[in-house]
């Protein structure tokens, strides 16, 4: 029998980092639920179990702020914490906050349809709960849908195929086996370092070679921890005033200003600094200028080429094919390395593609490969891809994927005209996976919220946005990429990671600054690109 319908207040979806805070940060003032997939809290962090799984931004940075007592007392064992660590870290904050009472965990979200006579939201759950609410909150995360290659004959293949979103949860005994990886993004660079040492014999199947640089993790020592605990909120204020929500050295020089030797002393620091995102600001001119991003480019060349001891190899794993940061730039612990094993080869699938799964493996354009194991680290249907998998209708009957067949389109990253009162976290063409996204996540459900008790406190029911907030939203983002080198790579940022997406850049590139100001700045003119009533 249905469950009868539940009135509530706000549907928040997803218990990621951006969902859990949303939680805490509304439940007082607000009747709440939040629905999420996963059998635990933690989004990213309680999917991404594979073997190597870390942040790449210092963890002293990539955490909460918003309780000054859980920044002060958490300890934090590395710069780069493992998924254990921030798996753990999420479910302290759901205990310490109690946050789990609000929480529907293996429950996800399967429609949502807007009664635009009643001003209210009908979302209906896998588990057949149907909650009638005011407002949704989509913290569905940027990089949440998994991309599995579709490629014949996977039911024939007699081996074990795990995505790496989909880790078993018992470890896995690899030492007997021959295990291939597909895919050389920041994941199968984090994964294959372990999968080479716990394997027999590994193979990686790369399309495209990555750019990525050493963590240098290490365990965190007790002067950066405490110069950290004595100026966060400082620090935490800082943050939001730079471009990728980080704290890191920003350039004054063009690479032009520089002479060799001082472009060389600049980029050994970079690379010594264990932040992806200084090599992609060694400079100003970086992302916007291909020959000051070739420096860049061919220093990273080298240093792999130092690394790789067999020369074919390392020139294969070298990326000559786009700019450097234009793709996701990857931070490895010890990935080139690995390839001096005996127990590792390299295949490009770019000039001969895998074609099929046989019964033993897999069968590219040229030849057949024998494992016991496959491990797709294929990616994700980012950015949209988690809103696009559930069934949403705004007014009138529009649906949000038919909205978005061509890109998506929306103002701020916030809301999508024609879908009142829906707001999204980290949405499409916001700063999203360019910024430090817990801080920015927590900044963005502040403004979400002051949203909110906005429309209370003046006695509106609905919000919405308007075609021309959104075209105007899409010259400032668009105009933002054109001055940037990222066209120039196919990757996630663009959709063109999956055959047949549509649609430009995926990510506002102006800086969270600007986000910022804009955003708030249309509020403070009376909500100016958005309808209330
Ligand atoms: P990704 O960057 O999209 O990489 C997917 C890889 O699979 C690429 O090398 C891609 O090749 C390859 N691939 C996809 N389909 C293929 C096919 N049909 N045949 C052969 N190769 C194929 O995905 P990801 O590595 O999971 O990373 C996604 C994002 O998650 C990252 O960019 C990062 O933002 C985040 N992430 C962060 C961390 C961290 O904080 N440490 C760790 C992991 C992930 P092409 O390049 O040719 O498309």
């Amino acid at each position: 029998m249905a469950k009868p319908p539940e009135n509530i207040d706000i549907v928040i979806i997803g218990a990621g980092f951006s969902g859990l805070y949303a939680v805490h940060k509304l439940r007082d003032k607000y009747d709440i639920v939040c629905f999420e997939a996963g059998e635990g809290v933690g989004g990213t962090w309680f999917w991404n179990r594979y073997p190597g799984a870390r942040v790449d931004i210092e963890s002293v940075e990539y955490s909460y702020s918003f309780d000054e007592d859980l920044q002060q007392e958490w300890k934090w064992p590395e710069y780069f914490s493992a998924q254990p660590d921030l798996e753990r870290y999420a479910n302290h904050v759901a205990d310490r906050f109690g946050l789990r009472k609000d929480i529907r965990l293996s429950n996800p979200v399967k429609s949502l349809r807007f009664d635009k006579d009643a001003n209210r939201w009908h979302v209906q759950s896998a588990n057949g709960d149907h909650v009638i609410c005011k407002y949704v909150i989509a913290a569905t995360g940027a990089l949440s849908a998994p991309n599995m290659p579709d490629w014949p004959g996977r039911e024939k293949y007699r081996g074990e195929i795990y995505h790496t979103t989909q880790w078993p949860g018992e470890p896995l005994d690899l030492k007997d086996k021959r295990v291939g990886i597909i895919g050389t993004g920041s994941t199968a660079i984090q994964a294959a370092p372990i999968l080479a040492e716990c394997s027999k014999h590994l193979t990686v199947f790369q399309r495209t070679p990555a750019f990525s640089m050493p963590s240098g993790n290490r365990p965190l020592d007790e002067e950066h921890e405490r110069s950290w605990k004595e100026n966060y909120s400082e620090r935490r204020a800082q943050m939001l005033d730079t471009y990728g929500v980080s704290l890191i050295e920003y350039p004054t020089k063009s690479a032009h200003e520089c002479t060799p030797e001082e472009q060389n002393k600049i980029l050994e620091e970079g690379w010594a600094s264990k932040s992806a995102f200084q090599m992609m600001v060694a400079f100003t001119d970086v992302m916007t200028d291909r020959e000051a991003n070739e420096v860049v480019c061919e220093f990273v060349r080298n240093k792999i080429r130092d690394i790789v001891k067999d020369p074919e190899t390392a020139e294969k794993l070298c990326p000559k094919s786009y700019p450097i940061g234009a793709k996701r730039l990857c931070i490895d612990n010890g990935y080139f390395d690995m390839y001096n094993r005996d127990n590792v080869s390299l295949v490009d699938v770019k000039s001969a593609p895998i074609t099929e799964f046989t019964e033993t493996g897999l069968k590219t354009t040229e030849s057949v490969y024998d494992l016991d194991v496959i491990v797709t680290a294929t990616g994700f249907d980012a950015v949209t891809g988690a809103l696009s998998r559930i069934d949403i209708e705004g007014v009138d009957g529009l649906k949000l994927k038919d909205k978005w067949r061509e890109g998506p389109t929306c103002t701020f990253g916030f809301m999508v005209a024609g879908f009142p009162n829906l707001f999204m976290i980290h949405g499409p063409l916001s700063p999203g996976a360019l910024s430090q996204m817990i801080t920015a996540g927590e900044w963005q459900v502040d403004f979400v919220a002051g949203v909110i008790d906005d429309l209370e406190q003046d006695g509106f029911l609905r919000i919405d946005t308007t075609e021309e907030a959104e075209q105007n939203w899409a010259a400032e983002v668009n105009g933002a990429a054109s001055q940037t080198v990222h066209h120039l790579a196919d990757s996630w940022y663009n959709g063109k990671n999956i055959a047949g997406k549509k649609g430009g850049f995926m990510i506002y590139v102006g800086g969270f600054p600007r986000y910022r100001d804009l955003s708030e700045t249309a509020v403070r003119n009376d909500y100016e690109g958005f309808l209330r009533s």
